[in-house]
């Protein structure tokens, strides 16, 4: 097993077998490259010299031998090495990881693209470039910054009208999605969200902090609108208490939540409560590629996320890969991934070249309001 640190954002492991398989998986948590490529150095210990395809055998272990489990670093470095594993097995068996969970459920997957990063305005231009290169459901994040615990008249109707900008640029036949990334307490959420019905948006995304889960159902029940969250749960009994209360859209992060394994279950858990599966996936081709072959075999999927640029064949993100062509939407889709294993080929000697050894930039910024007090990013 080898680890390689690309960026803060980026962090790749290689299981190789005995006889001749190898396997990848994406294993990193933003801001925690380093953490987490120790703890796979770590828990691969388990797997020397055992067989790598009884991979819920060796999924316990790796979750639970260590005694003390969940969290944001073992969960990424669990889902990386449940990646490779599954890697492994497809191309043991010949087929891609969707066959072996019973799929395919469905011919393509629809994949979202985002309108402005985080704390950018939503940007109209681009939410019209977007549909016209086929994509059906954009998620922006409208001039947001900072937003204080309770903010003004002033901040709300900004908000609601940035959304009406969005809309009015997109028209009604296309889906949006807010990500508000847990900047708004429930209070603020709960004069909020009644004022964005006329949208009729396809859902908005933790609107509270992680920490904040349990009152979730508080929101669901203060408007029409579907809420979302999941990409900071790792776990089928973090993400029981948010089904329970009413979510309609659970989005794990198969880089984050233990893998291919969990996300799987977490996937059934959710069709109980007729809940969606949307993965986080603000990462790179190898997580993508992992979320794809859940949507390929689990009858709830919603959507997928991506950040890479799909449609330039020379985006950066797509050159760690040998064929970034199956990972290219037609129409907001994309096709069935039919290669063994994850779908995709890694090119190693990319990988390598692009390995930082150095200091790593943050993952994301540090943000504060007026008096220098923390703010969520
Ligand atoms: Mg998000």
């Amino acid at each position: 097993m080898e680890t390689f640190v690309l960026s803060n954002r980026q962090a790749l492991c290689k299981i190789t077998t005995s006889d001749g398989y190898s396997g990848w998986g994406e294993a990193v948590a933003e801001n925690a490259a380093r953490p987490v490529a120790a703890m796979v150095e770590r828990l691969a210990e388990y797997l020397v010299g055992e067989d790598p395809l009884p991979i819920t055998r060796l999924w316990q272990i790796l979750v639970r031998g260590g005694f003390y489990r969940g969290g944001p670093i073992m969960g990424s470095a669990v889902a990386g090495l449940d990646q490779a594993l599954w890697d492994i097995k497809g191309r043991v068996l010949g087929a891609p990881v969707h066959e072996l969970l019973g799929g395919p459920t469905r011919d393509s997957a629809r994949v979202y693209a985002h309108t402005g990063r985080s704390g950018d305005a939503g940007d109209p231009v681009l939410a019209r470039q977007r549909v016209a290169e086929g994509y059906t459901l954009l998620k922006f994040a409208p001039d947001l910054g900072p937003v204080k615990f309770l903010d003004t008249p002033a901040w709300t109707a900004r908000f609601v009208d940035a959304v009406a900008t969005m809309r009015d640029a997109v028209g009604d036949e296309i889906d949006l999605a807010i990500d508000f990334h847990g900047r708004l307490g429930i209070a603020q959420s709960r004069r909020v969200l009644p004022l964005l019905e006329p949208f009729h948006l396809a859902f908005v995304e933790e609107p509270l902090r992680p920490e904040h889960q349990g009152m979730i159902g508080e929101l669901v029940h203060a408007s029409s609108i579907p809420i979302a969250c999941g990409e900071r749960l790792y776990h089928r009994t973090e993400f029981r208490t948010v089904l329970e209360a009413g979510v309609a859209i659970v989005q794990p992060d198969v880089s984050h939540a233990n893998g291919i394994t969990e996300s799987f279950r977490i996937a059934a858990q959710a069709e109980t409560y007729d809940a969606q599966l949307a993965p986080h996936c603000p990462l790179g081709p190898v997580t993508l590629a992992a979320s794809l072959q859940l949507a390929f075999a689990v009858p709830n999927f919603h959507s997928q996320e991506q950040v890479i640029d799909i449609h330039d064949p020379s985006a950066p993100a797509l050159g760690i890969i040998g064929n970034p062509e199956v990972l290219r939407p037609v129409g907001g889709y994309v096709a069935r991934l039919t290669g063994p294993g994850l779908g995709v080929e890694v090119d190693e000697d990319e990988v390598r070249s692009r390995v930082d050894d150095g200091a790593l930039a943050p993952g994301s910024p540090v943000w504060a309001h007026q008096d220098g007090s923390y703010a969520e990013w």
